[in-house]
């Protein structure tokens, strides 16, 4: 452990007990060395040449640096230990003490110790030869050695002078260490104790080797050099690998196993008995749970990173990990430890806090740390994040509980659209609740539930703005759950996303669309119809099996579907969707681009890729008659996809404003509440009986004139005013 255990670059607290015991430490060297330091000047003259040497061996093999950027608490070798305990043996305890400080002065210099450790460092290390000096004084035969020859005895004498050494050193070191950063008496003794037993005990006991070899003849006592040399370079490769297992290789932050050491001796350290520290009951607890007593961990997930990476190569992506690590170290100081847990996954163990607001005040610097845009290549990229917070001890006492609940609390925050989410045992039931979700779903589609409601396609028309024909239809997925209610289809995907039931649920919406388009061009609609699919769907050729199949089994023509994949999932895999895309392209069915707008897709992607369509994402045209910066940046989608040979639908259409201005910037097509809310197939087929088509040059009146229908929630269209408009069901 040595004097490296108290290496932390986080200044204690100047009044505490910590502090009080290091002055009482040397105070104490300063009283029990006293008479030997005292005798010293007269005694300096008399000592011999191979005292010189071993001087000068100590205080260089001192000076050799370690880096002080080290890992907080690696264990360390000062072989200047091995020449100070000889001369202790053979000169007495005043001459070691002064080389020692020597040397300690030496090295904490090179290490840029703060003053007080320096000190701290010289006074234990003179308590513990003081200590060994003791013993040999009281062995029988009158100290080591005596008498010019070395007996048997002797061996004993030493190992005795070097356990009592041993003892007072890693004694003061453990409380030392126990005051600053609290935790168990007996867990920090142990602590380093193998380490300490086997490095600094072998140096030890190379001291009376030493003086043998010195008193034979000086000469032998650099022959000590290549031994000594070989020892403290092998511990510190040692070290130095260890050190590298345990970093992201990346961004030089501690990686998962570094995390979990740090957690786990920090939860040991945390777990103070209750009711030592004060008395019984509440207020026990309160020793340990109070100021200080909290330890949270912090999951951060940025946004949208897989998107960058793909869109912009991984070596942008590898330069915003390292910018992003660069801030949250910037936020986040010692001796709270930042790790990268692989992916965009970082975690942060804060100890130490005053609850969970301690807690959220690390979370919010990390939040605003990453506010600003981080520029790439001259282009500014946000990199937003959700954090997810688990505390010790309120939600859990091992490191896997903490990280699975702040894995719970970092996906709420994510649902949620909160930068920072706390954990919270709903959340959990959340996550129980949407597995037993996917289990009902997976019944459902296996067609062996009576219980799990069932699952339909709505179905929503895309209108053309300049004639207001009907061009097509966007088939939505609805499951009313008879316990749940309708169930969010954007939660749905979420939730089946991450499993295989999400291709159950594509093969299944797919073949009723083949179906029901089949219907209708049997009632004389030939209608167009788009279908959702995820990234998951795309990853085998399957769903092009599939509607290879399907198609000619029900007479439909492959221009009659088309899918939408969204710009998230086509960069989520470019690869092995283009595969799959140019396959459906050539197949005849046509690729519309979802969400456009909401990921990164270069130019380069929308040029290379067999794209038909681009549908604008809803977002942006919700906003576009209230920001002006939304209807920019519309119009200018609009055009790129048109130089680029694109359709553009526009979605989210609520309103006569916002369709007139859709009109005016050129857009192809439009869909959404203001011509009709998604429905069912049989209430489409009575809607378009009843819809007349609106030009944007025609002018309405009240909502009256509007082609849009009721609420969807109602179930059913609104009779339009005038059943006997024209229609204009089909496109093609
Ligand atoms: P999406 O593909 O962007 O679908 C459009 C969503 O916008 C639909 O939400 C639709 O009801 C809604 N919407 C239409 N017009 C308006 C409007 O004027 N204003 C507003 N505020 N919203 C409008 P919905 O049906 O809740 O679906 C949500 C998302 O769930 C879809 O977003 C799609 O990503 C996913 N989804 C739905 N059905 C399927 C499916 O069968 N397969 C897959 N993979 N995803 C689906
Ligand atoms: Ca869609
Ligand atoms: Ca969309």
């Amino acid at each position: 452990m040595e004097a490296a255990a108290l290496r932390n670059s986080v200044p204690p607290d100047r009044t505490g007990p910590f502090f009080g015991f290091v002055w009482a430490v040397v105070a104490l060297a300063a009283g029990v060395s006293a008479g030997s330091l005292l005798a010293l000047p007269g005694d300096l003259t008399r000592l011999p040449l191979a005292f010189w040497l071993m001087a000068a061996l100590a205080i260089s093999f001192d000076a050799r640096p370690f880096s002080p950027h080290a890992e907080r608490r690696s264990m360390s070798v000062f072989p200047s230990i091995c020449f100070t305990f000889a001369i202790a043996l053979e000169w007495g305890p005043g001459p070691a003490i002064v080389v020692q400080a020597a040397a300690v002065l030496v090295s904490g210099w090179r290490m840029r110790y703060a003053p007080w450790r320096t000190v701290f460092n010289i006074a234990q290390y003179a308590c513990a030869l003081v200590a060994a000096d003791a013993v040999v004084r009281l062995a029988p035969g009158g100290g080591f050695g005596a008498g010019g020859r070395l007996r048997p005895l002797d061996v004993v004498v030493a190992v005795g002078a070097a356990g009592a050494w041993l003892t007072v050193n890693h004694g003061l070191v453990a409380t030392a260490v126990r005051l600053r950063f609290g935790g168990r008496w007996w867990s920090r003794i142990r602590q380093g104790l193998g380490f300490e037993l086997l490095a600094t005990g072998s140096l030890l006991l190379l001291g009376p080797v030493l003086v043998a070899a010195a008193r034979t003849s000086p000469a032998l006592v650099p022959m000590m050099v290549l031994p000594l040399y070989a020892v403290s370079r092998m511990a510190r490769l040692s070290a130095e690998r260890e050190q590298l297992a345990r970093r992201d290789p990346l961004t030089g932050l501690a990686n998962r196993e570094a995390l979990r050491v740090e957690v786990t001796e920090q939860l040991a350290m945390h777990a103070e008995p209750a009711g030592r520290e004060g008395p019984a009951g509440r207020e026990g607890r309160a020793g340990r749970e109070g100021p200080g007593g909290h330890l949270a961990l912090l999951l951060l997930d940025l946004d949208r990173f897989k998107h960058v990476n793909d869109a912009l190569g991984h070596a942008v992506g590898d330069r915003l990990l390292v910018e992003v690590a660069a801030r949250l170290t910037a936020a986040v100081r010692p001796p709270h430890v930042i790790a990268r847990l692989g992916g965009d996954e970082f975690a942060i163990l804060a100890t130490r806090l005053d609850g969970v607001a301690g807690a959220r005040q690390v979370a919010d610097r990390v939040v605003a740390e990453l506010t600003d845009p981080v520029p790439l290549d001259g282009l500014p990229l946000d990199v937003g994040g959700s954090i997810g917070i688990a505390l010790y001890p309120e939600h859990g006492d091992d490191f896997a509980t903490l990280m699975r609940h702040a894995d719970v609390a970092m996906y709420d925050a994510k649902h949620r659209g909160d930068p920072v989410a706390v954990y919270a045992a709903e959340s959990d039931h959340n996550s129980a609740e949407r597995l037993s979700l996917l289990a009902d779903l997976r019944r459902v589609l296996e067609g062996g539930a009576d219980d799990a409601g069932e699952i339909t396609l709505y179905y929503q028309p895309q209108v053309a703005i300049a004639t207001g024909e009907v061009v097509g239809v966007e088939a939505l997925l609805r499951w009313r759950h008879p316990r749940r209610g309708m169930v969010d289809p954007e939660e749905l995907i979420r939730v089946a996303e991450q499993s295989a039931v999400m291709r159950l649920l594509t093969r299944r919406v797919v073949d009723d669309v083949v179906e029901q388009l089949a219907k209708w061009s049997a009632a004389g609609l030939e209608l167009r119809a788009s279908v959702n699919v995820s990234v998951r769907d795309l990853h085998t050729g399957e769903i092009v099996d599939q509607i290879a199949e399907r198609l000619p089994e029900y007479g439909v023509p492959p221009s009659r579907i088309q899918l939408e994949l969204t710009e998230g999932a086509l960069m989520a895999d470019p690869r092995r969707v283009l595969a799959t895309i140019s396959r459906l392209d050539r197949l005849g069915v046509a690729i519309s681009l979802d969400d456009f707008g909401t990921g990164y897709s270069s130019m380069q992607h929308l040029r290379r890729l067999p794209l038909a369509e681009v549908k604008v994402d809803r977002s942006f045209v919700l906003g576009m008659v209230a920001d002006a910066d939304d209807a920019a940046i519309v119009r200018s989608m609009i055009e790129l996809a048109g130089a680029l040979g694109l359709r553009v639908v526009a979605e989210g259409v609520e309103d006569e404003r916002t369709w007139r201005l859709l009109h005016a910037a050129g857009c192809e097509a439009a869909q959404g509440w203001f011509f009709a809310r998604p429905m069912p197939a049989e209430d489409l087929v009575t809607w378009l009986a009843r819809y007349r088509p609106v030009s944007p040059t025609t002018r309405l009146g009240t909502g009256a004139d509007a082609p849009g229908s009721p609420p969807e929630a109602a179930g059913r269209p609104r009779p339009a005013p005038d059943a006997a408009g024209r229609l204009h069901p089909s496109v093609e």
